[in-house]
């Protein structure tokens, strides 16, 4: 899929085509100055960006949906949103609660639903992730009948972001999203943090509007409202001049002038005491949010630093990890000076090896989020059918073998017996004995055609019997594995390794991969459904290749303690709307 993602900002457009899959920016293109001379309005902007943006498309592709970054999407919008005229007067309508973002975002969305018609255009807001803070933590402590007259309630934003780094950040913990508890800092010169607990937002420092919680680059975010009336009296302040006066002049700016962090950091090192006063009073805040929300979810597991300052001022991180310690959150300084992140090396770790709270470094990609989101929601209105079962094999102890060791074994290669499911697999006439330090098992079938290396592949069952003990692997992955004694008709072989209960795994095609929303040695979750045995298989392992046939495979104990028989099937496990990935490999993880 090809996804064009655009961001309006009231001055600026950013484009950006996305694949959703693989997170590559086929093509990016930024139009600034909007509303001056040359480029009037946001409709412009777009007419001139297209062509050089299509023109990165490979070959006949095109594009396939269309994304919008929408700041403020209220308490209707909690998912992404395919826009119509109801969805577009909708936005409009919320312009109240977000003057400065909403109104953009919809000139973008008018301009490019007018230019590509024929495509879906869907809107991801800012504010959906936090849908799920519960009632006491959006509730301000005013009178209930003008909260309910205006809805005036706490929203958050910067959720496309906050809710893409924690799942970077358990992808590389290699821990489920639904069993850790993260605080992510989105320090740009928009700035937030969220309590992520399991997966959901519970808890962000913005709030009605982008302008509470945190220090930012132009924006005082909390404030005793009491300053707001004296001020008022004292200045005699219009709304407007407050407006400006709390988005346009404090934060960084109102402390030190400056509202760049990295002229701030220049100058501190020069000794200038306002600019040092501005990073550490950012700094202070963000640690009192970073304790308050470890508070709130009774623990943390991780602390994500995201966004322009997350990412790439040590400094920032440096001041606000310390006295972290009573969270068990340590940080190792050489890491943190030397952290780097990209869209190719997304995440760093920046504590010490044993630090019982991790602290990482994620490089946050908001345009691949919200392609992501757009794919899901194209791949719903497609109605793509929810991805079929999957058909179970349950494998018997089984052997694979070099064809050497075949020649030692039989005194001649393997005949075919009959071919298998799975293509170009055959179990050969031939049996062995496997010999263990304990007992034997005879007639254990054999599997062509011969591989590289032999390997035998038995249950948790067989292990006992034998007497030994084989870790679990995927195929192939053969290193430090307990070896055994093969008998055939014509030798006996002593193996020093190769002895493995198989990794439960799925064959697919990439058709298939697609299908389901999944990629090659993804970790995923299979349901089955068996009369009093049901049972969830974790850790299944997704394997993709052009040859193979959709089929999961497992062993006999596996099979049996869900009483699973011929014919058995099993669905993936989802997360709302998608298949959960438990973890994704990395590349270097030796499977074959
Ligand atoms: P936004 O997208 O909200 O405009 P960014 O996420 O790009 O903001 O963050 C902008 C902030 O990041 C600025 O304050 C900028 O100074 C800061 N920043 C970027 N690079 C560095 C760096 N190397 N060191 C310190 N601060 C940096």
């Amino acid at each position: 899929m090809n996804i064009l993602v655009i961001n309006c900002g009231s001055s600026s457009l950013k484009a950006a085509i996305v694949d959703p899959g693989s997170g590559q920016h086929l093509a990016t293109a930024k139009a600034e100055r909007i509303g001056e001379g040359e480029l009037p309005d946001h409709g412009v902007a777009l007419e001139r960006l297209m062509p050089d943006l299509l023109a990165a498309l490979p070959g006949g592709a095109g594009l396939t949906a269309v994304g919008h970054r929408v700041a403020h999407g209220g308490a209707r919008f909690v998912a992404p949103a395919r826009i119509d005229a109801d969805v577009e007067a909708a936005i409009d309508e919320l312009s109240i609660l977000a003057p400065l973002h909403n109104p953009p975002a919809l000139a973008g969305i008018r301009a490019a639903r007018a230019q590509l018609p024929d495509l879906p255009h869907v809107a991801v807001f800012d504010t959906s992730f936090h849908s799920t803070l519960s009632p006491r933590a959006r509730t301000y402590a005013l009178p209930a009948d003008l909260v309910e007259k205006h809805g005036i309630r706490r929203f958050g934003f910067h959720g496309t972001s906050h809710s893409y780094v924690a799942e970077r950040a358990a992808a590389f913990l290699g821990a489920e999203l639904r069993k850790l508890r993260l605080i992510t800092c989105h320090l740009g010169s928009g700035a937030s943090v969220a309590a992520v607990e399991f997966g959901c937002s519970v808890e962000t420092s913005m709030g009605m509007t982008p302008l509470e919680g945190l220090i930012m680059g132009t924006r005082c975010g909390d404030l005793d409202p009491g300053v707001l009336l004296h001020l008022a009296r004292r200045e005699e302040l219009s709304i407007d001049e407050l407006d400006q006066l709390l988005n346009r002049r404090s934060g960084l700016m109102g402390i030190a002038g400056d509202n760049d962090m990295r002229d701030l950091e220049e100058r501190a090192a020069g000794g200038d005491e306002a600019a040092r006063m501005a990073i550490r009073t950012f700094a202070h805040r963000v640690r009192k949010y970073i304790g308050a929300y470890a508070a709130v979810m009774g623990g943390v597991d991780g602390i994500v630093f995201t966004a322009g300052v997350g990412e790439n001022s040590a400094l920032a991180r440096n001041r606000i990890a310390q006295r972290l310690e009573f969270l068990g959150a340590r940080l190792d300084e050489d890491r943190n000076r030397d952290a780097r992140v990209d869209r190719d090396r997304p995440v760093a770790e920046i504590s010490e090896p044993h630090s019982r709270c991790r602290l990482l470094v994620v490089a946050t990609d908001e345009q691949h989020a919200i392609a992501r989101d757009v794919a899901r929601v194209v791949r719903e209105l497609a109605e793509v059918p929810t991805a079929p079962p999957i058909p179970i094999s349950i494998s018997a102890r089984h052997v694979h073998l070099t064809e050497q060791d075949a020649l030692a074994l039989f005194g001649h290669p393997l005949t075919v017996r009959k071919e298998l499911i799975q293509p170009g697999q055959w179990a050969a006439d031939e049996r062995v004995t496997l010999v263990g330090p304990k007992r034997s098992i005879e007639r254990v079938g054999i599997i062509g055609p011969c591989r590289s290396r032999t390997q035998v592949e038995i249950s948790r069952t067989d292990e006992y019997h034998l007497g030994l003990d084989a870790p679990i692997r995927g195929s192939g992955d053969l290193d430090a594995t307990p070896g055994i004694v093969l008998e055939g008709t014509a030798g006996r072989l002593v193996l020093s390794e190769g002895v493995i209960q198989a990794w439960r795994h799925i064959h697919m095609t990439p058709k298939d991969a697609e299908l389901y929303g999944v990629r090659d040695r993804d970790l995923v979750e299979v349901a089955v459904d068996s009369e009093g045995r049901d049972l969830v298989f974790g850790d299944v392992l997704v394997r993709v290749k052009e040859s193979y046939l959709l089929d999961m495979h497992i062993d006999t104990d596996e099979g049996n303690a869900a009483d699973l028989g011929r014919g058995a099937t099993g669905m993936l496990v989802e997360a709302p709307g998608e298949v959960r990935i438990l973890r994704r490999r990395a590349e270097h993880d030796p499977v074959q």
